[in-house]
This record gives structure tokens, C-alpha cells and sequence, in this order.
């Protein structure tokens, strides 16, 4: 069967790594048909705005979408910022394609281990974490507000079904993991923490094979660094998650390796996502063949393990980049002694080859 995927490479190093993406899924299978369309600064620049209608168009048309980066010096000052490529596509392509669940991984890679901050096999790890990220403190109406030059408000609400349906996406993904899901929350003190909890306690008998169990945000951060080897799939809200993925992805050791997927509601059976590495379009490198392309790769291995639903497929791509560090193959911002260094299509070519190997 034949999946459109919708290829928005960005701006920055964002055509150079998703060139490495695409060229790895050619080679995963024939099946994929690519559309490619411009977002962010080089959508500024083409028609002046940074997040077409008729890109927004394509991705609604498409089973899933890979994106690259957007942003970079010389967008930084657009006026009104609300067309600055952050803004004015980052966060328009999460709203409306109703991205509300954000998965990163972080697994420590064998070859990478001793770039962990937790020293010998302490930092070894294989987790993900689940944040909901189109609600809670970051989303609320009425949002902040000053009151006087001296009282400043946020206000955090969470509802029942937005609770629902990102704990469905983290039982989902448990279940092509190890099973287990631990939801945190500040339930002692926050009210929203207590309607999370109930919510995922009211939903776990559903899920009888997932074992589920509760931490509070504060404990979680401890016990990330003291023995991140005991998660599965982390789920929380918005602000939790955005501190807990940063620092789960820091204790692997190599932040510029790191996928992600942003997850909507299953289309036709199937959950539609937007993948895209970690990073950023790191302007300092653009061009100059440098970049890394792992993360854009594993973010397309994500893309066939979660909306296309080939686990197999989205390990070979896995398997392929271990084999390749293994082998001491790196880009310059992993590179260390005694390995051969490689340029970005040098790494995409070197990770192809091994998946017609295997
Ligand atoms: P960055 O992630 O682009 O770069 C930080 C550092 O990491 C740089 O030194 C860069 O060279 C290096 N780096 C990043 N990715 C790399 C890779 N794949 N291979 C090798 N080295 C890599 O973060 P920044 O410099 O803070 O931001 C640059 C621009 O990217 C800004 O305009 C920012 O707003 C934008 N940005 C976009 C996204 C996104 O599109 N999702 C995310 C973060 C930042």
C-alpha cells in the first residue's frame, strides 16, 4: 500500500539532514511516495509567510510528515514576530494538525555510552517520554497576565478528555514497548495533577497487559538521574515534560542523536505524526555537509514504528545506525579517537548500506 508522506526539510542544516531521512526510507521500501513543500524561512522568502496553505494542505493530505528545522539569524527579526519561522510555522503546524502528543525517546547507544554525564553503565537507558503539549500552563485562556507591575498570573487547566486521549497515545506506544507507563504529576499539590491521575487510574483496567504506576514530578527528576535504566514510558503533562525530555535526553549523552514524533488522533486506523529530530537548524554548519543526520533518521524509523505501525521496518533503520557507530563511523560533533570521520551524506550513505545489508 502506497503512504504519502509530506517532506518539509526547513531551513538551516533541515534540507541536508531530511535528504539523509528520505534517502533511508527509499531503501526501506519502495511503497513511500514523497511531497515535498517549504516551511519556515525558505517559505518566508518564497511567498512571505512562513507556513503556506498549501503546505498546511499537503500535511493534512498525507499519512505523516517529516520535518527538518525551521529558523535561523536571518529571520530572527521579522516583524511582527508572529511571522518568524518558530512562531509562525512551528506552532500553526502543531495547532492545526492537532499534535498534542510529543514523544522522545531517549536511548543511550552503545557506542555513545561514555558520553553520558552518569558515568559507566549508570546512564544506560531506554525510555520515552509522553508530554501532552497542547494544554495545561502554556495554553490556558485567559493566558498570563500581569496585574499590576508586580502580580503575574498563569493559569494552568487541563480537561478530562485531553488527559484521555494522550494517556490512549502513551498505553498505545507502552504496548509496542516494555509495558509499563508511569504518570507523573504534582497530585499532592495541583489540582490539575489530581484529575490527571484519576483519569489514567479510571483507564488502566483497560489496559490490563501495561502496568501502571504514579510518581510525583519532583521524585521523577531524582530518580532519572539516579537510576534512569527503571522507565518505560514516562507519561505527564506539558510543563513536566518539557523539563523531564531535556533532561532524559542530556543523560544520554548526545542530544544532537535525539527523534521525537508529535502524535494527533489515529486517521483511518492509523495515528498521524509529525517526526522531526531534536535540534535545531543549526545555522553555524549549514552547507557544509557536517550536519548529523541520525536524528532525522531515527525520527523516520519513529514515523514507520508509530503511523505506519512496522515495528521490523523501524529496526532495521535502529540496528543500522548502531552498526554504523559500532564501526566508529561519525560526524564531527560526535567524532572522537581512533574513529573515521564522514561527512552528512557519507553518515546517511553509510546507514543505507547497512540496511541492504541486513
Ligand atoms: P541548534 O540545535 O540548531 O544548534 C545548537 C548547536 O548544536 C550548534 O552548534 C549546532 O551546530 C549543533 N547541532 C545541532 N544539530 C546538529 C546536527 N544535526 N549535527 C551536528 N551539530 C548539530 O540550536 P540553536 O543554535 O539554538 O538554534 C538555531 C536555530 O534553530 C534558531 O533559529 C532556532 O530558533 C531554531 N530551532 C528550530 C527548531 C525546530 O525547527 N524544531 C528547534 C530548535 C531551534
Amino acid at each position: 500500500m502506497s503512504r504519502k508522506i509530506a517532506v518539509l526539510a526547513g531551513d538551516g542544516i533541515g534540507p541536508e539532514v531530511v535528504g539523509e531521512a528520505v534517502k533511508v526510507l527509499k531503501r526501506i521500501s519502495s511503497a513511500f511516495e514523497f511531497e515535498h513543500a517549504l516551511v519556515g524561512g525558505a517559505a518566508y522568502d518564497d511567498g512571505g509567510h512562513p507556513m503556506p496553505q498549501s503546505t498546511l494542505d499537503l500535511c493534512r493530505a498525507s499519512d505523516a510528515v517529516l520535518l527538518g528545522a525551521v529558523g535561523g539569524p536571518k529571520y530572527d527579526k521579522i516583524q511582527p514576530p508572529e511571522m518568524r519561522p518558530e512562531v509562525g510555522a512551528l506552532l500553526p503546524l502543531r495547532s492545526e494538525l492537532n499534535l498534542y502528543a510529543n514523544v522522545r525517546p531517549a536511548k543511550t547507544l552503545n557506542a555513545l555510552k561514555d558520553s553520558s554525564p552518569l558515568r559507566g553503565d549508570r546512564g544506560v537507558m531506554d525510555l520515552v517520554v509522553m508530554r501532552e503539549l497542547t494544554g495545561g500552563i502554556y495554553f490556558a485562556r485567559p493566558r498570563e497576565r500581569r496585574d499590576d507591575g508586580n502580580t503575574a498570573v498563569d493559569t494552568c487547566i487541563y480537561r478530562r478528555h485531553e488527559v484521555v486521549r494522550i494517556a490512549e497515545r502513551a498505553f498505545e506506544i507502552a504496548r509496542q514497548r516494555r509495558r509499563e507507563i508511569v504518570s507523573v504529576d504534582k497530585a499532592n499539590v495541583l489540582e490539575t495533577s489530581r484529575l490527571w491521575r484519576e483519569v489514567v487510574t479510571e483507564m488502566a483496567p483497560s489496559y490490563p497487559d501495561v502496568k501502571v504506576s504514579h510518581m510525583l514530578v519532583d521524585n521523577c527528576a531524582m530518580q532519572l538521574v539516579r537510576d534512569p535504566s527503571q522507565f518505560d514510558v514516562i507519561l505527564t503533562e506539558n510543563m513536566f515534560g518539557d523539563i523531564l525530555s531535556d533532561e532524559a535526553s542530556m543523560i544520554t549523552g548526545s542530544l544532537g542523536l535525539l527523534p521525537s514524533a508529535s502524535l494527533s488522533d489515529p486517521k483511518e486506523g492509523r495515528v498521524f505524526g509529525l517526526y522531526e529530530p531534536v535540534h535545531g537548524s543549526a545555522p553555524d554548519i549549514a552547507g557544509l555537509g557536517k550536519a548529523n543526520p541520525i536524528a532525522t533518521i531515527l525520527s523516520a524509523a519513529m514515523m514507520l514504528r508509530y503511523s505506519f505501525d512496522d515495528d521490523a521496518a523501524a529496526l532495521v533503520i535502529e540496528n543500522a545506525v548502531d552498526a554504523v557507530l559500532d564501526a566508529g563511523i561519525r560526524t564531527a560533533d560526535i567524532m572522537s579517537e581512533g574513529c573515521q570521520l564522514v561527512s552528512t551524506s557519507e553518515m546517511g550513505e553509510a546507514i543505507s548500506q547497512r540496511i541492504l545489508l541486513s
